[in-house]
């Protein structure tokens, strides 16, 4: 026992705790004092929301570009490297958002850095791209996700495969840990059609020449004629000639959906456990028709009605389609839900269904508790029936 009082007295601030104990115990402790105080660092920590001004805007290459975000005199909340912004915008009518993964380093807190891709005719890549000008105000979440390195789990030793833009969460990732000159052994796959695609170039070359411990190649899909780098896909071959201890190995998946489900077989193939593979998928799959659980003869074509009851008692029909997610048709229809990333798995567009069906493919990541209870993720939920909704 006096072992043990010992050990305690030597801790640091022990003899602080201690004094602190006794005057309370003599006096008590008046906590009006710290009324809303821990709210109020909750609040600073993880914010709902943010009002973040684009300071600058830096064209990467023909289809992308850095929005450059910063604080209106207020306070970035920290976050790691790995985890998104989620990106609401008003167009021609319409609320809604996207997640973007923070290409920079939480190394400097002056602004969060967004690299966005253009995706043909897609809504809000294309009105980031070409409508929002230095100076203007975007509203986004906190930072949010869990693609983020956990030295507890993930090891050192770390592979990231990355296509196309699914390079800006690693970004984010190697710039913090070279900075830092963390003990990590660091390489990159980064897959892109030509040279002319690959963002970050300059800057990968330069970080890999000062920091041994992070090495990176280049892997073409479609080179031009003009290009240097190896040519192929990021398949088992090239993974077996370039990683050296596969089984301490963690792997980090980031990009379209194809390249996420083709790197993972040829992972599994290779026989690397689920456990050493973490991914992050940038768009949901765009077919869900193709979807192996998708039910025989329905087409995305057909109509389908979404009665919405409001608490207040009211009741609003929406006319949409099966092939629309019910996330996308309550937005057209001027209803704000909360969300996050829109693949189905954040959960935070959680909403309950009191009638009808509707198809939520594999990606989805709703718990059973859920499913029983008729709640949906209903940016990855299809109405196959007509639906009684609670929002
Ligand atoms: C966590 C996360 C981080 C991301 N980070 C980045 C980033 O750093 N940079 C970047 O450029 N992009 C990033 N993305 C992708 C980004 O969020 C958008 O998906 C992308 O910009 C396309 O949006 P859009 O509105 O232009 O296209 P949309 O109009 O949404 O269309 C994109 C395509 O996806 C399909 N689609 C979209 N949503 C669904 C759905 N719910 N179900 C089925 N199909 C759907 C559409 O049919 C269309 O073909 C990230 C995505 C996630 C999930």
């Amino acid at each position: 026992m006096s072992a043990r009082k010992d050990i305690k007295s030597q801790l640091e601030g022990y003899q602080e705790i201690k004094k602190e104990i006794e005057i309370c115990q003599k006096y008590g402790q008046d906590y009006r004092n710290e009324r809303g105080l821990k709210t109020a660092i909750i609040n600073r920590l993880h914010p709902r929301q943010l009002e973040l001004t684009v300071s600058e805007i830096i064209v990467e290459n023909a289809h992308t570009k850095t929005l450059r975000l910063a604080a209106n005199g207020s306070f970035l909340p920290p976050f790691l490297p790995g985890q998104y912004l989620n990106v609401t915008v008003q167009i021609d009518g319409v609320r809604t958002s996207r997640p973007y993964s923070i290409s920079s380093s939480p190394t400097q807190t002056a602004y969060y850095d967004l690299t966005i891709g253009r995706v043909k005719d897609g809504f809000v890549s294309n009105y980031l791209l070409d409508e929002v000008k230095v100076g203007d105000t975007l509203i986004t979440s906190g930072p949010l996700g869990n693609f983020y390195h956990n030295p507890l789990f993930h090891g050192k030793k770390l592979v990231f495969l990355a296509g196309g833009t699914g390079i800006t969460p690693f970004m984010s990732m190697i710039r913090t840990f070279t900075d830092q000159n963390l003990d990590l052994d660091i390489l990159l796959l980064y897959g892109c059609r030509s040279v002319k695609d690959a963002l970050f170039l300059p800057e990968l070359k330069r970080r890999a020449e000062l920091h041994p411990n992070f090495k990176f190649e280049l892997v073409l899909s479609e080179p031009d004629p003009e290009d240097q780098g190896r040519q192929g896909l990021l398949d088992a071959q090239l993974i077996k000639d370039l990683v050296a201890d596969i089984g301490a190995t963690t792997f980090y998946l980031c990009g379209p959906s194809a390249m996420q489900n083709f790197c993972t077989s040829q992972l599994e193939s290779m026989g690397i456990k689920r456990r050493a593979i973490r991914s992050e998928a940038f768009i949901a799959p765009e077919d869900v028709l193709a979807d192996p659980g998708w039910p025989k003869n329905i087409s995305a074509d057909q109509s389908v009605t979404l009665t919405v009851q409001r608490p207040s008692g009211a009741a609003m029909t929406i006319k949409t389609r099966v092939g629309e997610p019910v996330l996308t048709a309550l937005e057209r229809a001027g209803l704000a839900v909360p969300n996050g990333c829109r693949t189905g798995e954040c959960s935070l567009c959680r909403i309950k269904m009191t009638a009808g069906q509707v198809f939520q493919p594999s990606g989805a990541l709703v718990r059973h508790s859920d499913r029983a209870l008729g709640y949906i993720h209903s940016c990855r939920a299809y109405p196959l029936s007509d639906l009684t909704l609670m929002i």
